[in-house]
């Protein structure tokens, strides 16, 4: 029995063009990027040309990319990094109640430090209104950290019209961009940001390398210290294979974005169509508002997300409750409270995210063996709904 993988939002398999990319990398170009012999302005050359692919994704320019370790890196660095650069404007910060975790305990470390955050709250379709970031933004707010998608909902979040009202007020955005890239497009002069977010290893590039744009003229707190690396911004020998391979899956990404959105999205809404007439009793997250093509959040109310989870797995399906970091804990999700969501339905949560190989068969498996392992948990539940 072949597997079928379905939690593409929370790592994606490297592509064969990125790992080609990469292997020379690891063997005969292994030169130091700091070294001014030819070994190491090779492995400078590979990270410059990488560099690039990352701005032309993001609608940047090469000089305001900082290559990092991935997502948590980059997270940490905009949110604690930028709000430490900016003392002059005070110590209220403002995160959405819907971030990952990355940014969330990011913020959380700032509170220790004696910062105060707001953490705004999403409306009941997982959007985080401007309107609710304007009110909260105070005369002594330097930054506001809101993410382009969602990692468990997949809704999409305004951040254009959220960075409008940043601009307006003179407030650092960050934003959290790591579900977006390879969905949908990513253009931080549109989003008016001020740093922003991307990890390789959610599409289709290698884990352990990422990057944050930073505005030209801004400049974080550097959060780890040694060689003049990155212009200052991140010291530390540079991975280079990794880069590599980070700037082929952005140039991948970039070239391929509309077609293949089209096509997944396709099939997300055939499993989302097929789940919903076979099985009674699903509630939809994220219903209404935008969502990017790939993702599908739904509660199979009275079946515990994770024995859906553990029984799709043996069957040989991975999908997920939300939140990778969540594995083996029966946490309710932080996003589905944040947006009103009881308890109990939280706790039905199943995450499918689809990918660039996922096809018909393995969906039409999906709906073939999902409606009895849910009618079985059902049975067995003593709070079981229908
Ligand atoms: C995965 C993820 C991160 C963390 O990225 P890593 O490269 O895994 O550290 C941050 N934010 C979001 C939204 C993510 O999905």
């Amino acid at each position: 029995m072949s597997r079928i993988y379905l939690d593409h939002n929370a790592s994606t398999p490297v592509r064969p063009e990125v790992l080609e990319a990469m292997l020379p990398y690891f063997g005969e170009h292994f030169g130091n990027a700091s070294s001014a012999h030819a070994f190491g302005q090779e492995a400078k050359g590979a990270i410059e040309e990488a560099r690039a692919r990352v701005a032309a994704l993001l609608n940047a320019t090469p000089a305001e990319i900082v290559l990092t370790s991935g997502g948590t890196e980059s997270d940490n660095l905009g949110v604690i990094g930028g709000a430490r650069a900016l003392p002059m404007k005070g110590r209220h910060v403002i995160v959405s109640a819907i971030e990952h975790d990355a940014v969330r305990h990011a913020a959380d470390q700032l509170e220790r430090e004696g910062f105060t955050v707001t953490r705004a709250a999403p409306n009941t379709r997982g959007v985080v209104e401007p309107e609710t970031i304007a009110g909260a933004i105070r005369p002594d707010t330097a930054l506001v950290s809101v993410m382009a998608a969602n990692n468990e909902t997949g809704v999409v979040q305004p951040v254009a019209e959220i960075g409008a009202v940043c601009a307006e007020r003179g407030v650092a955005f960050h934003v959290d961009a790591v579900q977006a890239a390879g969905k949908i497009p990513i253009d931080v002069q549109a989003w008016r940001a001020t740093l922003a977010t991307i990890a390789g290893h959610k599409f289709y590039g290698p884990k352990g390398a990422g990057a944050l744009y930073v505005k030209r003229g801004f400049k974080p707190t550097p959060l780890q210290h040694g060689g003049d690396h990155e212009k200052g911004r991140r010291a530390g020998t540079e991975n280079v294979p990794g880069i590599v391979g980070l700037g082929k899956a952005c140039e991948l990404a970039q070239r391929e974005l509309s077609e293949s959105a089209a096509r997944i999205s396709r099939l997300r809404d055939r499993l989302e169509a097929g789940i919903m007439e076979r099985i009674p009793n699903v509630v939809r997250h994220g219903d209404g508002a935008p969502r990017v093509p790939n993702t599908s959040h739904l509660s199979i109310v009275g079946a515990e997300g994770e024995h859906v989870i553990l029984t799709l797995d043996m069957k040989g399906i991975a999908v997920s409750s939300g939140a990778a970091c969540k594995a083996g804990s029966s946490h309710p999700s932080h996003v589905l409270l944040a947006m009103g969501v009881e308890r109990e339905i939280a706790q039905s949560a199943v995450r499918f995210s689809l990918g660039r190989c996922t096809t018909d068969a393995e969906i039409d498996r999906v709906l073939e063996v999902l409606p009895g392992i849910i009618a079985k948990l059902r049975a067995a539940s003593p709070t079981a709904a229908s």
